[in-house]
């Protein structure tokens, strides 16, 4: 790991320690050139399959940037990207599998889309599950209607037990 002070290619680990939920480890280092000391963050690679079998790093990158463009003209700025990225590998992750394939990663995106914006939903899953017609946007906007609806429900149910 190269020192990001003075680009020495060797460093020594002072510290090292496993995050709290056991999913990354930080390591404290000193350059041994400079003497200057920084982070460095290890976390198991996740795998993203592409349905050509063809496999590549998971990267909250390419979430943003697929998201972004449903969002055009819509109020959601790029904290709301950078959180929905976030959450999206969060879950993905939370699988502990090592590879996921590239159409749970669009799945995972969808849930966080919907609470994000509704048009914006509505535009990807429209790419995603390639609407054909009207009719696929009719009744994606039933099945909106009807978990909003259901999402009211739950929250009374929910009052009535607590
Ligand atoms: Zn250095």
């Amino acid at each position: 790991m190269r020192c990001p002070f003075c680009r020495h290619p060797d460093s020594r680990v002072i510290d090292s320690r496993t995050a709290d939920d056991g999913t990354c480890t930080r390591r404290r280092r000193s350059c041994t050139s400079c003497g200057r000391r920084f982070t460095t963050v290890e976390e198991t690679v996740l795998a993203v399959v592409k349905r050509s079998g063809v496999s590549e790093p998971f990267s909250r990158l390419k979430v943003v940037g697929g998201v972004r463009r449903a969002c055009q003209g819509r109020p959601v700025d790029e904290d709301d990207l950078q959180q929905l990225a976030h959450r999206v590998e969060e879950a993905v992750r939370a699988r502990g599998a090592a590879e996921i394939p590239s159409h749970e990663v669009g799945l995972a995106i969808l849930g966080p889309l919907r609470d994000l914006d509704e048009v914006a939903y509505l535009r990807f899953a429209s790419v995603y599950r390639s609407f054909s017609s009207i009719e696929d946007f009719e009744k994606e906007i039933a099945d909106l209607r009807s978990a909003a609806a259901g999402e009211a429900a739950d929250d009374e149910a929910g009052n009535r037990d607590g």
